[in-house]
């Protein structure tokens, strides 16, 4: 069974390096500025931040100070000792830091962690410090042994930026200081590269620079597509609805402006009102709808559904709008209006393994397409969860076996599924190894329910469906966002906006080239001719710059000879080659739906710069060496697993029938 179980940030080592890292940052500022207070500095994703109340604004120089400090600091190794202490003695040792203090009363009498936050069910609030040399702080760890485990070339301080004290803009404005931290200075090359790598794709640059969309004040989260965005979508679009088609799956489309009752009944009204924009329509009130599913179930009920009947897969590419607040909003990552690209499958519980398994085979062949390695996580029964606890053991038996028979790996969530069914996360690494949630496969046991859905079956009697919610893309924003960033705007030939652009070396060769482009346009490429009265030169980088796939360049020769001069982005040069054979060969590549080089390009990655070793270091234990009382390791199966895209390759193929 190729599963592995997901070990929690907390418990794992990067999680303590970057913990000691922030007192260890701390311990420095506080030398520096002894007159500073501390607010809070927990790890977080990637790194790590400290919060202070300084006299002064901190300059780039001070960090700099600061991390020659902590490099000392960590070659003194330290060890990092806990204790637990009574209210007096916290309240003694932390009599100058006014925040402190706050957050020692809060554990207290409200029972929060040392950040003020509520502590995870089952956890009673203590008070302990962690100290190391002459640094003690208010703190439940873990942390790593001794600062000398943290290696002195692996951690960097990247920016300060103002933080109110508590998130509560009445309250003091502290400064933050970011960090991040890692096991190897490889590993912090490597993150130091992605966040300049993200910096330099970020795609609402991108789709500036590309003319492919852009956002207004009037409408804000809501992108205006352009002309060459839009081709975007509509390849996608294509590609989606010939995926679906092929298999068994029927479009509909549903209203977007809908009465509140459909809300009231699908449960919507009462936990998601707040997320939903509202309006009054003669009296009457109605949304616009934030999902899709409870109006697939109407079109479900419309008339009488037998077990010959299932299973039924309606698809919808449906335009939804949900309020997120205006500070959260960010490109086409976060939007207000989001097209969604979403199925419902109603299927009787012994067809959810085969719903699964096709589903997981059309993911796998969306994902080759873009060049994404999916990663899976199955999130299991929670302890309240609603539903027939036979109906729990067949569904994620089935999802358990359909990812199984295809040796795909997955991580194990256990008792993270909905209340209403268990389902199947798939993540994707893009070019620059960042993690993107995309697709989910969720069952749910209760919307069935609760629009009392039914089909008769073969003994007669009525029984309810079960319904799988899935959707491959996630949203079209998002995922257009995603692919603008993965591709860094060097989109394969099939999606690129302009897929040939034809160059006349002069004036005198515009009719050829016009009369190429024309030709280009005749077998369906999207090909524009570069009229402009500017130097080729300059026309070959505008193209470049545009990362148009295919740069044709026509003179003298070419005209003579009726052949073009095939250059790509990449800035290699095909030569001169028969119109024929050009068209022959972009054609082939978009048919294929190929990359064509833009991973290639995408994947070029920095060389590690030099570090300088300090003087003193050992060597990180494993993670499992640390041995926290809650650290799960990862649970390696020698069952020798397939490549997860075995018997899912080619696009025709039908899943191996081992279990059914
Ligand atoms: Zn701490
Ligand atoms: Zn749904």
């Amino acid at each position: 069974m190729p599963q592995k179980k997901i070990v929690p940030y907390q418990d794992t080592w990067l999680y303590r390096i970057r913990h000691s890292c922030a007192h260890i940052m701390a311990q420095a500022v506080l030398e520096m500025f002894p007159e500073g207070k501390l607010g809070i500095g927990p790890p977080i994703e990637d790194g790590f931040y400290y919060d202070f109340d300084l006299p002064r604004p901190l300059t780039p120089e001070d960090l700099e100070r600061i991390e020659a400090r902590m490099r000392e600091i960590i070659a003194g190794n330290h060890p990092f000792i806990r204790r637990e202490v009574t209210p007096e003695e916290a309240r003694a040792l932390f009599q100058d830091q006014p925040y402190k203090r706050e957050l020692i009363e809060d554990i207290l009498q409200r029972g929060t962690d040392e950040y003020g936050n509520p502590l995870p069910p089952g956890q009673r609030p203590v008070l302990t410090t962690y100290r190391h040399d002459t640094f003690e702080d208010l703190c439940r760890g873990p942390h790593v042994e001794h600062t000398g485990q943290i290696h002195p070339g692996a951690f960097k301080l990247l920016h300060v930026a103002g933080a109110y004290w508590r998130g509560d803009e009445r309250r003091p404005m502290l400064q933050r200081i970011y960090g991040t931290a890692w096991e190897t200075p490889e590993q912090l090359e490597q993150y130091l590269w992605r966040l300049e790598e993200a910096k330099r794709r970020d795609h609402r640059r991108l789709g500036r620079e590309l003319d492919l969309f852009s956002f207004h004040e009037i409408a804000p989260g809501a992108p205006f597509w352009h002309p060459k965005g839009m081709i975007l979508f509509r390849e996608l679009e294509r590609l989606w609805r010939e995926e679906h088609d092929r298999r068994g799956y029927q479009e509909i489309s549903t209203p977007i402006l809908v009465h509140r009752k459909l809300w009231e009944q699908s449960g919507h009204w009462e936990h998601y009102k707040e997320n939903m924009f509202l309006l009054e329509v003669e009296g009457q009130e109605f949304s616009l709808k934030p999902m899709n599913c409870p109006e697939s179930t109407i079109i479900y009920r419309s008339r009488l559904r037998s077990y010959r009947d299932l299973p039924l897969r309606l698809n919808e590419i449906g335009r939804l709008h949900r309020f997120e607040r205006s500070g959260t909003l960010h490109g086409m990552l976060r939007v207000r209006q989001i097209t969604m690209d979403d199925a419902h499958i109603y299927c009787r519980p012994d067809q959810i393994l085969e719903e699964i398994d096709g589903v997981l085979d059309l993911i796998y062949n969306f994902y080759q397409i873009f060049d994404f390695e999916p990663e899976f996580f199955l999130s299991t029964k929670p302890p309240k969860a609603m539903g027939d606890p036979k109906l729990w053991e067949i569904a994620e038996e089935a999802l358990r076996q359909a990812l199984e028979r295809r040796g795909i790996e997955y991580g194990l969530k256990e008792g993270e599924g909905a209340f209403y069914g268990p389902k199947i996360d798939v993540q994707v690494k893009d070019a620059i190894g960042r993690d993107w949630q995309l697709a989910t496969v969720q069952l749910d046991f209760q919307m069935p329910e609760r629009f009392e859905l039914e089909y008769m079956d073969r003994d007669g009697t009525p029984k309810r469906p079960v319904m799988i919610h899935r959707a491959i893309f996630g949203s079209f924003e998002r995922f257009i966002g995603i692919l603008t960033e993965h591709y860094a705007g060097a989109f394969p030939v099939w999606l690129a906006p302009v897929q040939a652009v034809v160059i006349p070396i002069t004036d005198r060769h515009l009719p050829y080239a016009q009369e190429v482009g024309a030709r280009l346009r005749a077998a369906g490429l999207r090909a524009e001719v570069d009229d402009r009265s500017e130097r080729m030169q300059a026309k070959i980088r505008d193209a470049q710059l545009q990362k148009v796939p295919y740069m044709l360049i026509v003179g003298d020769r070419e005209q003579a000879a009726g052949t073009v001069a095939v250059r790509l982005r990449t800035g290699e040069d095909l030569g001169a080659m028969s119109l024929e054979a050009f068209l022959g060969r972009a054609l082939e590549a978009i048919r294929t739906r190929q990359c064509l080089g833009s991973r290639r390009e995408s994947l070029r990655c920095a060389p590690a710069r030099s570090w300088r070793p300090s003087r003193t270091r050992s060597s990180p234990p494993t993670p499992s060496a640390a041995g926290s009382a809650g650290a799960v390791g990862i649970r390696s199966r020698s069952t020798p697993t397939a490549p997860p895209s075995s018997g899912i390759a080619t696009a025709s193929s039908t899943p191996p029938r081992s279990a059914a």
